[in-house]
């Protein structure tokens, strides 16, 4: 048997000839029974899993959650039970539009993905570094992110399908602004919040439901980069962000997250001047204020890259006693196309791989498929009921029914104005965080930071989409539009005379 100093093939017999392939004479051909050249370019060829389709460029982190705050009088949750209690998390942050290799200081959301290791399993909270997103309805999701990536003809990233599309889609405007806003290029993974942004409801001991939105505040305060600097930095540094965190870690200056929540309860809900399960709307703090929750702290790179950073896979599915899904329809369509993903990107048995599995018990029937490495289930029965094993379905975990506003099945217009939920109104909200939130320099940055992109339209249809894109601007914040028409040289009385019609 090798000593473990030795090199070996995969199947651990001894390696003399690492380097110099057989061969006949010392010019000669190689040989086929060189088995080890062999492997190793097999093993090689095969080292690349797909690449997720989004947030592909990525970095994690394992920590901590600590409990501060007492929230049990709206969840139940084991996480939450008690002030001081530690859970272990491992988070992964990313860009979102650009491939593997592609520069850390993109404009771009940024993932902000966390899995807890929870007694009662993983719970996974897959969000953003913002508090809204682009669409609301999952069937727009893939011809989004068509826009975002690279042209079909040219393979060139294409800024007139970007805003062709924004502009088509105004319900997109919120997301925009912010993602124009230096908040779209964060100086690394430290300085920016983190936020579910879907709404959840949470459960308390006595089966009374809340909806919730979950934030996470940067404990190091924000740090943006401009413009300018983030295109810098991606000829400099294009894996800034990964550096920076290990470097920190490292160096033990570990990142901290403050978890707050946001409760709606089920009256409130109804009569919430928007729809509260529209994911491009904020709750406002003045009617929903921040609940304190618990502090995250990030203390371990993990010892290899490959293992729990690109094969980690997170799900909205993933969700444990206390904490629940709500009708919310993008967080619907989450809940079947992440584990989807995951199943064609590493395989069926993802979730047994250390950085996903559950640190506790796993017990069910699912047997076999692909790499299946975690014994399978030994010689216990795969088949319930059955008479053997004494494993039973937990009456403890039934959860409580509840009641749905209607029961129409229908295509609904997900932009319909009637009713009392301001449907169509994708203005109010970019608006009062350009007039009331930025301040003066901001506001300047995320004017020109529009311009510059907005600039890049071109083609036949340019003056539609920039017009168009225009008339959603003046309708969030005129002060905006009329910085972003300046910009552009666009006459804005014909603009005015549009926006009448
Ligand atoms: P508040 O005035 O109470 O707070 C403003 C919020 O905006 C803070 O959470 C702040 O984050 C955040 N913020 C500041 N600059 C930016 C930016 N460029 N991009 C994204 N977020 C930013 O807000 P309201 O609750 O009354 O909402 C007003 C507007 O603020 C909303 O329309 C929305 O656009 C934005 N906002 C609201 C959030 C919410 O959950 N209510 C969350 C994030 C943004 P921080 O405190 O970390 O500085």
């Amino acid at each position: 048997m090798a000593n473990k100093k030795t090199i070996t093939t995969n199947s651990g017999s001894p390696v003399n000839h690492y380097q110099d392939s057989q061969s006949v004479g010392d010019r000669g051909p190689l040989l086929l029974q060189d088995y080890f050249l062999h492997e190793k370019l097999a093993q090689f060829n095969r080292e690349r899993i797909p690449e997720r389709i989004v947030h592909a460029k990525g970095s994690g982190a394992y920590g901590k959650f600590t409990v501060t705050h007492d929230i049990s009088k709206y969840s139940r949750a084991k996480l939450f039970s008690e002030i001081g209690k530690e859970t272990k998390l491992f988070v992964r942050f990313s860009t979102v539009g650009g491939e593997k290799g592609s520069a850390d200081t993109e404009r771009d959301p940024r993932g902000f993905a966390v899995k807890f290791y929870t007694e009662d399993g993983n719970w996974d909270l897959v969000g953003n570094n913002t508090p809204v997103f682009f669409i609301k309805d999952p069937k727009k999701f893939p011809d989004f992110i068509h826009t975002q990536k690279r042209d079909p003809k040219t393979h060139c990233k294409n800024p007139t399908m970007v805003w062709d599309y924004w502009s088509l889609n105004p319900e997109s405007l919120h997301q925009v602004l912010i993602l124009m806003s230096d908040r779209g290029t964060p100086v690394g993974y430290r300085y920016m919040n983190g936020y579910g942004s879907h709404t959840f409801s949470l459960v308390n001991k006595d089966n009374e439901r809340f909806y919730v939105k979950f934030h996470y505040k940067t404990m190091q305060g924000h740090k943006t980069f401009t413009d300018a600097q983030a295109e810098e930095m991606k000829g400099k540094d294009p894996d800034y962000a990964q550096r920076d965190l290990v470097e920190a870690i490292e160096k033990g200056d570990f990142p901290r997250y403050a978890l707050k929540i946001q409760i709606m309860d089920l009256e409130q809900a109804k009569t919430f001047k928007w729809n509260p399960f529209d994911l491009t709307k904020v709750w406002p703090h003045s009617e929903f204020p921040l609940i304190d929750v618990g502090e995250i702290e990030l203390n371990e790179i993990p010892e290899n890259y490959f293992q729990d950073v690109e094969q980690a896979a997170f799900a909205p599915a993933n969700l444990v006693d206390g904490i629940g899904f709500s009708p919310d329809k993008m967080l619907q369509g989450r809940i079947l196309a992440y584990p989807d993903a995951h199943r064609y990107r590493i395989g069926a048995n993802y979730d047994s791989l250390p950085v996903n599995k559950c640190p506790y018990a796993t017990n069910n029937y699912h047997r076999d498929g692909a790499m299946r490495f975690d014994g399978n289930g030994g010689s216990s029965p795969n088949y319930y009921p059955n008479s053997f094993d004494g494993l039973q379905e937990d009456e403890n975990y039934k959860g409580q029914p509840y009641e749905l506003e209607s029961n129409v099945v229908g295509y609904f217009d997900r932009n319909d104005p009637a009713g009392n939920r301001n449907e169509d109104d994708h203005f109010t909200q970019p608006g009062i965080l350009f007039d009331q939130v930025m301040n003066d320099q901001e506001k300047q940055h995320a004017i020109s930071n529009i311009v510059g992109a907005m600039s890049g339209i071109s083609g036949p249809k340019k003056d539609d989409i920039i017009n168009r894109q225009l008339c959603h601007w003046f309708r969030a914040s005129t002060t905006l539009g009329m910085g972003i028409a300046k910009g552009l040289g666009v006459d804005v009385d014909k603009i005015m005379k549009d926006l009448k019609h």
